[in-house]
């Protein structure tokens, strides 16, 4: 029968063993969320479409071109969510979170959708781990998000990390810098590339963000969002400078570092690995102070990250895999029935199990059981049904064994040794 269907462009399926990976950068991330206290938050993956423009911002790429949004049947604008910030705070107010304890410490893991061009380390379904904290303006807030982050890259191994840092301000002085930025980009338009040029009235600070080359060396002399910064934002940039000097954290201030959504205000900060060509961002975030007003509640200070799972994935070793514990060869029915209890027995003792059904003869679940890569197996045929014995086999040197029920865990213990 010829082949029918494929998955959907951008949409990725992830087998075992590459799933290893994911599990992986899931349970350390897990890990590090649960030590600094982070409460895990799993909001739906639709939305109302208008979350995210009002959040994310008009002039933003996401908003611009990489939202998957439709009607549905009864009428209302949906989009598959494209980041996980928006939803969370959403969540927040719903709750009415802020009037309980407006101090919340939130974690999320799970898919976003972009319509992007897919390529390497961009995907159109990816998967993403954040954080958001809300309710704190302290600057070791952000310390704190920013040594969580570095703990979980760092714990998974990811090599040439670096770790950029940049404070755009806030609304009192971000409008005198607009204005200076805007003047500047308005005097070298004819070195900028469309999007650019569009982007001086919807976007202007996205220009520094450009990847192409062009942009990149038109804008070298721009103004810098740190030199305009207000006494408040000064004084919180180099009090998050100064603790992350203090902790021995490691970052490079990086002043054409911009995000490319609307609702960031102060600290942001991207994690770039070295290796991973043109998709290197592996990790992005930032202050929002901003965003929960935004939404309709009151002020409260907020600052999170997210990490891209599959650009983690390209860039960590695969974790060792591990065969089951034991296969289980039984050669008839009556024998299926003994290894089935026996299993149940020895995974409440922790010990993998596997049975064989598919293959019929001894040789052939054999061939399974060492593709399975088990450590033993155990043989159920005529002989052990008769005398009611087990025949215990270790794969790695054949060493064999017959026991019977009673015997039979201690007998596995001694010979996973
Ligand atoms: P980029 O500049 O690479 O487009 P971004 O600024 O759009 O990234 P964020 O919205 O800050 O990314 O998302 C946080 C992280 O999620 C990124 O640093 C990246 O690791 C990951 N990410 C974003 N978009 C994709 C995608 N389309 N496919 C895979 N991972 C992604
Ligand atoms: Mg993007």
């Amino acid at each position: 029968m010829a082949k029918q269907f494929q998955s959907v462009q951008g949409f990725n399926d992830i087998l075992y063993p590459e799933v290893g990976k994911f599990q992986h950068i899931e349970s350390v991330s897990r890990q590090y969320f649960g030590l600094f206290n982070f409460k895990e938050v799993k909001t739906p993956v639709l939305e109302q479409a208008g979350l995210f423009v009002r959040s994310i911002g008009n002039g933003t790429d996401i908003v611009e071109k990489e939202m998957y949004i439709f009607e549905d049947k009864g009428g209302e604008i949906l989009s598959l969510r494209p980041e996980g910030t928006a939803p969370a705070v959403r969540a927040y107010l719903e709750h009415n979170i802020d009037r309980q304890d407006a101090i919340q410490k939130w974690f999320y893991i799970g898919p976003m959708f972009r319509h992007e061009r897919p390529q390497k380390g961009r995907f159109r379904q990816f998967h993403q781990a954040g954080v958001e904290v809300f309710g704190i303006d302290d600057p070791f807030a952000d310390i704190e998000v920013i040594l969580l982050a570095d703990k979980i890259v760092s714990s998974l191994a990811v090599k040439g990390v670096t770790v950029r840092l940049n404070s755009i301000g806030c609304p009192a002085c971000r409008p005198v810098y607009l204005r200076e930025l805007k003047s500047y980009l308005n005097g070298i338009t004819d070195r900028l590339c469309e999007d650019c040029k569009r982007r001086i009235d919807t976007n202007p600070m996205r220009v520094l963000d450009c990847k192409k080359e062009g942009c990149m060396a038109a804008t070298a002399g721009a103004p810098k969002t740190t030199d305009y910064l207000c006494s408040v934002c000064s004084a919180h940039f180099s009090t998050l400078r100064s603790g992350l000097d203090a902790l021995r954290q490691g970052y490079t201030i990086d002043t054409r570092l911009v995000r490319g959504l609307d609702y960031y205000s102060r600290t942001v900060f991207e994690f770039t690995a070295e290796d991973a060509g043109a998709q290197n961002a592996v990790l992005a975030g930032g202050r929002y102070d901003y965003l929960v007003e935004l939404l309709g509640g009151a002020h409260t200070p907020a600052i999170g990250f997210a990490m891209g799972i599959e650009r983690i994935a390209a860039l960590i070793d695969m974790p060792a895999v591990h065969g089951p514990d034991i296969f289980f060869i039984p050669i008839t029915e009556e024998a299926r029935v003994r290894a089935i209890g026996l299993a149940d027995r020895l995974r409440r003792a922790d010990k993998t199990c596997e049975i064989g059904y598919g293959e019929k003869t001894i040789k052939s679940m054999m061939r399974r059981a060492d593709r399975l890569n088990a450590a033993m197996v155990i043989i159920i045929g005529k002989d052990e049904l008769r005398d009611g014995s087990i025949t215990l086999k270790r794969l790695s040197d054949g060493l064999q064994e017959k026991v019977d029920d009673a015997t039979l865990l201690e007998a596995v213990r001694r010979m996973s040794q």
